[in-house]
């Protein structure tokens, strides 16, 4: 991406970014290999919420396409600073019904549909559009009334209401789990959230190509129990806090 080559001003930053990369794609690589699907592919989702645009334009010189963010405006504003590019955009926060509109159309995944209301109004604006949205239903499995995500007694109706809705394509599910040091207190919430994608493609009678989970903490984890999109922000970006990395810009 030539496009991007005015920026390389900054020779220590992009030599962490380009090293965190590699590591991140290698540990992608190692846990695959440990899979039981090893020959699927899984794709790196790098979270750039709260990261300058900066670390966006090195990470895609180095081949890096898919960025996750969480918040509309900060997206839309990135977006538009950096133009056409070949990036794919994910949404992967929490979305608020009144937002759908400006979501639908600009992201090549919404990772967090969570409520009919929301599916109603992604799928509003894409019809609008005279194109599909494609998306995942966000699945709060361990039931933390704080968090995002549909809980599992209510993930069959919301799924079978957004088959109705011609402008949007279900490809999957995503998961969070809750906070922990131990990347293998995770692995039960993991394989839950395979086996519930399987029976909802049995009793939906469709296939869904993605389970969206993992982070930086426990990728590894995830992509052992299924993961085919990982969402990874700091140990890819660095600290969103962190000035020595975002100085820069
Ligand atoms: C911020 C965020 C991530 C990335 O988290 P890291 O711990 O920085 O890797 C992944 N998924 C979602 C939904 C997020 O909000």
């Amino acid at each position: 991406m030539n496009l991007f080559n005015s920026r390389q001003d900054n020779p220590g930053l992009q030599e962490i970014l380009a090293a965190n990369l590699t590591r991140t794609r290698e540990r992608i690589s190692r846990a695959l290999e440990k899979s039981s699907e090893p020959d699927r592919s899984v794709t790196l989702v790098a979270v750039s919420k709260k990261q300058p645009l900066e670390k966006i334009l090195i990470l895609a010189e180095h081949g890096q396409i898919h960025f996750g963010e969480n918040y509309v405006q900060e997206a839309l504003d990135k977006m538009g600073e950096i133009g056409q590019s070949g990036l794919k955009w994910h949404f992967i926060g929490g979305l608020q019904t009144n937002k759908a509109k400006y979501v639908a159309g600009k992201f090549s995944l919404v990772h967090s549909v969570d409520t009919l209301k929301l599916a109603q109004g992604l799928h509003k604006k894409a019809k609008s559009l005279d194109m599909v949205q494609h998306i995942l239903i966000q699945v709060n499995l361990a039931e933390e009334t704080q968090k995002y995500g549909v809980w599992e007694n209510n993930l069959p109706s919301l799924a079978r209401s957004i088959l109705e809705f011609q402008h949007l394509k279900l490809d999957g599910l995503m998961v969070m789990p809750p906070f922990t040091d131990n990347a293998e207190n995770s692995r039960p919430l993991f394989a839950r959230a395979r086996r519930l994608k399987y029976d909802l493609e049995q009793s939906l009678g469709i296939g869904m190509a993605h389970l969206s989970m993992g982070m930086s903490q426990d990728l590894e984890v995830a992509v052992e129990e299924g993961a085919t999109l990982v969402r990874v922000g700091t140990s890819l970006l660095g600290s969103r806090a962190d000035r020595t990395l975002s100085s820069a810009s």
